[in-house]
């Protein structure tokens, strides 16, 4: 689950990384609220007025602007919140700003010792442990660092027996071209970041730029943090921070039913009980010269509600020309499955696309009766290689 730089950074600020302190606002008066309560705080004088979105390169985009007084914030938040924010990694639609971080200018103005760095924590997946990545060349775009001067960016990996040991902080600090406080402020900055890593069950932190000021205080300027989806239930104030306005929203609707689904590239809709299942589905499509459209696990408690839930998301993609149910009746009976699939059609109407149902195990003749009954124009399968080779027929 990713959320939002906001809330990256008070996560980051419970573990004690210093961070570039601000206030989360959803309207102009807010912010301006938010720039005075920051001045009385931080006695800063100067703000930046950041676009929360999911997404990075904002500052690019024209999501991040300087404000000098008070009546800049307004007029900055007023032109950002609402905006339909592009960036790199938005796709050309955008993503719309309904909220934003009014933070304080921390690159003192006037002064030219501040400096950038990156710096990210997450998991190898080849040696099975954590890694820091790090580079001097902060601020921008990671990607085009490791293309163009891939020797400036290093890697430090964790020992889970022991975990991060002090030498590789320093080892860090020094690589990054600290001396003297800067560095102590480093090494504590580097602990700090990796044990929230640890303790928030994350998949990745990165922090771009990481600021060194120019009075050698070691902040967090961005915050750009995944948390493992599997990891949640044991963190209920950081499953509450998921922003459902910033995910697909045909994902979400599943989610919301239990369903698994992952969007795929095809043209083959799928709905199988089991994600072993759906995935030998996927292979047996592929195997018959087709494409699988999605990867949707219905899970084990199959009813016709959930099945017409699942035609509803499956039939949202305009790509699928054809879907084929696989399921088997372990635990669920087939005919019950199949009644479901009878009522979901009718009560879905319109379904344009044909439909292959295969159904094996308990009561699965009994289920095939119902099907073929039903005057519907569903094909029904026993065996999954005639399902699959009848819906890779069926969308040609
Ligand atoms: P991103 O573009 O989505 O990665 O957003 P960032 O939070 O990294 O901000 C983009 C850029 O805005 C940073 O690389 C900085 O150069 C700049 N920026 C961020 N905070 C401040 C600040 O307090 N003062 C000034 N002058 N610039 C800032
Ligand atoms: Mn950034």
């Amino acid at each position: 689950m990713n959320i939002h730089e906001y809330q990256g950074k008070e996560i980051l600020k419970q573990f004690g990384v210093h961070i570039q302190e601000g206030i989360v606002a959803n309207t102009p008066e807010e912010a301006v609220e938010a720039a005075k309560t920051l001045q009385a705080q931080t006695g800063t004088g100067w703000w930046v007025i950041k676009a929360q979105i999911h997404a990075g390169g904002r500052g690019k985009g024209g999501g991040v602007k300087l404000a000098k007084s008070l009546d800049e914030v307004k007029q900055l938040a007023d032109q950002i919140l609402g905006m339909q924010l592009v960036t790199h990694q938005t796709g050309s639609e955008g993503k719309k700003v309904l909220k934003i971080l009014v933070a304080q200018d921390v690159y003192y103005p006037g002064e030219y010792d501040t400096q950038e760095f990156y710096m990210g924590v997450l998991l190898n997946r080849q040696s099975g442990r954590n890694i820091i990545m790090y580079s001097p060349e902060g601020g921008m775009d990671i990607e085009t660092v490791a293309e163009k001067t891939p020797h400036l960016i290093f890697k430090e990996e964790v020992n889970p027996a022991v975990g991060l040991q002090d030498f590789q902080a320093r080892k860090i600090a020094f690589n990054l071209g600290l001396t003297g406080t800067a560095v102590k402020e480093m090494v504590k900055f580097v602990n700090a970041l990796y044990t929230a890593y640890v303790n928030t069950d994350a998949t990745m932190y990165e922090i771009n730029p990481v600021l060194k000021t120019s009075d050698n205080k070691i902040l967090a300027v961005d915050a750009k943090v995944n948390l493992d989806d599997n990891a949640l239930f044991r963190h209920a104030d950081y499953a509450a921070m998921r922003d459902k306005s910033e995910e697909d929203p045909t994902e979400v609707e599943a989610k919301e039913w239990g369903l698994n689904y992952v969007k795929l590239y095809g043209n083959v809709g799928c709905m199988v009980n089991g994600a072993g299942l759906a995935m030998a589905t996927m292979d047996m499509i592929k195997g018959s010269g087709g494409d699988p459209a999605n990867f949707l696990d219905v899970g084990g408690t199959a009813d016709a509600k959930r099945v017409e839930t699942a035609f509803r998301i499956i039939l949202k993609d305009p790509k699928v020309k054809a879907i084929l149910v696989n399921i088997f009746g372990g635990i669920v009976r087939c005919d019950r499955v199949a009644q479901g699939v009878i009522d979901a059609y009718q009560n879905i109407g319109d379904i344009k696309v044909p439909i292959i149902v295969r159904l094996q195990g308990t009561n699965a003749e009994e289920a095939k009766a119902l099907i073929d009954a039903s005057g519907l124009k569903v094909q029904s399968a026993i065996a999954l290689e005639d399902a699959a080779q009848l819906v890779t027929k069926a969308v040609g």
